[in-house]
């Protein structure tokens, strides 16, 4: 397991995951939807670790895993993870092959990436499975209504020759995040449309899937034959909410330790560009971590941290390696423990304040942290 050399010490700064926390979310969506789980592990696990995470979700009941890219799927094979695994993202020329030899599920979103993909199939001497995806309003991946009937034209004549064999018909929401809006009834409705084509044209008992976290948490009428939660797997809420309304646990905490600390008087300009001026005479603590571990630096005066027992705010422009905050009278030593965002358990920022505080969302503050940081793993995830 990557970062087991790591397990029992505390780095200077590090990524901690829990994986018991992985584990008992996907076990506790895997209850509630009471069907199969495809747990997408896609950007290494939204960094929290590709290899622990996947065999995290599976201990927890996953009965597939979900990635972008076919590296990440081949990464998984090489690992020994033999579970169905699904990678929806290729570009022309990739190693399908490969992937195809190793078991991969592929999906396809166009006629040439089913040539493709017959061509592997020839090549590896396997049977590709492939999942045909629908666009019903993202425009992003998938055959539009107008392309759906010759795709799915296409895959019946493959499999005909015994060239694929059509597994999934599938597509992705715009708007999960927001429940009621009506483009998720619209895109419901035009993916049983396809569906039905589908099945009308001779592909039978494919198995549906729509439902991302957001959809999986709220919309049980997007749950369809599968779903496939990621953010919800690490404990974070895709609706911005509070996890624990969810019974979610997240698993990521970014931790570190004051660098140094000092006094200085009043006037004092702090890091660059001097966007923050002490008013008084104050002590500062050096946090040793910056834009090159994946802290914004538009997080400059407003990011939260907790240090010393309080909620802080970054006081001046994040660098590449370091930040400052203003700690006033309070006796923080160097060495003292900065929880940068974690669960909340201890009073901590959680991703979402963060998210808040920069303008982002979580998915990509847990997704763009590391750099330099190490991570270590908690809990075993069995
Ligand atoms: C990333 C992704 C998911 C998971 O989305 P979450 O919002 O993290 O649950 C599901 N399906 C597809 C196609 C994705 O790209």
């Amino acid at each position: 397991m990557p970062g087991s050399e790591t397990l029992d010490c505390v780095a200077r700064a590090e990524i901690v995951v829990d994986l018991d926390a992985v584990r008992d979310n996907v076990a506790l969506l895997r209850r509630r939807v009471d069907r199969p789980l495809m747990a997408i592990v896609k950007a290494d696990a939204y960094g929290h670790g590709l290899l622990p995470c996947a065999k995290a979700c599976l201990a927890g009941g996953a009965d597939m895993l979900g990635v972008a890219i076919l590296d990440e799927a081949l990464q998984l094979r090489a690992h020994g993870i033999t579970a169905p695994i699904l990678a929806w993202l290729a570009v022309p020329g990739e190693r399908v092959a490969e992937a195809v030899r190793a078991g991969v599920e592929v999906s396809v979103n166009a006629t040439w990436a089913l040539q493709e993909l017959v061509a592997a199939g020839r090549e590896s001497g396997r049977i590709p499975r492939v999942h045909l995806k629908f666009d019903s309003g993202l425009s992003r991946g998938g055959a539009t209504e107008a392309d759906w009937p010759t795709l799915v034209q296409a895959a019946l004549r493959a499999e005909a020759d015994g060239a694929v064999q059509p597994v999934a018909l599938w597509s992705h929401l715009a708007y999960a995040d927001e429940p009621g809006h009506p483009t998720i009834d619209r895109q419901l409705h035009l993916f049983v449309a396809a569906v039905e084509f589908a099945e009308r044209a001779g592909l039978q008992s494919m198995t549906k899937h729509l439902a991302n976290s957001a959809a999986t948490l709220t919309r049980p009428d997007t749950w369809l034959d599968m779903v496939r939660p990621g953010i919800a797997c690490y404990g974070l809420d895709p609706l911005g909410g509070d996890p624990a309304a969810h019974g979610l646990r997240p698993a990521m905490t970014v931790r570190t330790e004051v660098a140094l600390v000092k006094r200085v008087p009043p006037g004092s300009g702090v890091s660059y560009g001097h966007s923050y001026v002490t008013d008084r005479e104050t002590g500062l603590a050096l946090v040793p971590i910056g834009y090159a571990e994946g802290i914004p630096r538009n997080a400059t005066n407003v990011g939260p941290v907790w240090l010393g027992g309080a909620r802080r705010t970054i006081s001046g422009r994040v660098c590449m390696d370091q930040f400052v905050v203003d700690i006033g009278d309070d006796p923080v030593r160097a060495g003292d423990e900065v929880l940068v965002w974690g669960p909340g358990t201890q009073g901590e920022p959680t991703a979402q304040d963060w998210a808040d505080a920069v303008d982002t969302i979580h998915y990509e503050l847990v997704t763009r942290i590391g750099g330099r940081l190490t991570r270590r793993y908690v809990g075993d995830g069995r």
